[in-house]
């Protein structure tokens, strides 16, 4: 059973690093920013009060994520681990997640991504995605060869609502606040903490230092 926590701040590569991880390992990718999204594009489970705390970069509601988060480690899926993108992010979360886990003997692993500030803000400010696809690029750091366009369906690309500065702002300020306390709060609980830095690397060398430091354990 791998229970495999992804921490880390916005822009630190969880959400790649989370990718390659199920796609090596065969378990599911469970990010809460992307199942808040998909509510939101499809109108369902998720109130317009979510949708714009979302929008401003501040965090909802615990028990909105929790009871996703619960939902969705209980389907067949993630019976022999999963990828935890973006949760825990307050304390309430981490006492949530532990004490689910620890009713199922499951104990979790935690992947620190250390990313240096300024390279945060250039990642998230230059960030774009295809719509089609979901492919990441930057505009400054890895753009597609052709301006705006996905390499691999010629999409236009777009930009994530929360990505201006502003609400960038914002998440950082959440993620200073409510989210770096979470980090001592699972090693202090037993959680074995895997401290990666991932400032200057490119996705690969970054997720070559995770998967070792995963099989030395
Ligand atoms: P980021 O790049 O900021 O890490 P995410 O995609 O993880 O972005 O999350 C986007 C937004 O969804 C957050 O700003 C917040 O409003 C909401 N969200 C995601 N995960 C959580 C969580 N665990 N607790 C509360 N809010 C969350």
């Amino acid at each position: 059973m791998k229970a495999i926590v992804l921490f880390g701040s916005p822009g630190s590569g969880k959400g790649t690093q989370a990718k390659l991880l199920t796609e090596c390992l065969g378990i599911p990718h469970v990010s809460t920013g992307e199942m808040l999204r998909e509510g939101v594009r499809r109108g369902i489970g998720v109130t317009p009060k979510t949708a714009a705390k979302m929008q401003a970069g501040i965090l909802v509601k615990d028990e909105v994520v929790e009871a996703m988060v619960e939902e969705r480690l209980s389907q067949p899926d993630a019976a022999n681990g999963f990828v935890l993108d973006g949760y825990p992010r307050t304390l309430a979360q981490a006492e949530h997640l532990t004490g689910w886990l620890g009713k199922r003997h499951i104990g979790e692993v935690v992947i620190h991504l250390a990313v240096d500030y300024n390279v945060i803000i250039a990642r998230l400010t230059g960030r774009r995605e295809c719509p089609r696809c979901g492919t990441p690029y930057n505009v400054v750091l890895r753009p597609p060869k052709v301006d705006e366009l996905c390499d691999l369906d010629g999409e236009k690309l777009v930009r994530r609502e929360d990505d201006r500065e502003e609400v960038i702002r914002a998440r950082l300020d959440a993620y200073d606040r409510q989210t770096c306390p979470v980090l001592e709060y699972l090693r202090n609980n037993g959680g074995r903490v895997i401290e990666v830095n991932a400032s200057n690397d490119p996705p690969e060398a970054v997720y070559q230092r995770i998967r070792q430091a995963l099989e030395n354990r």
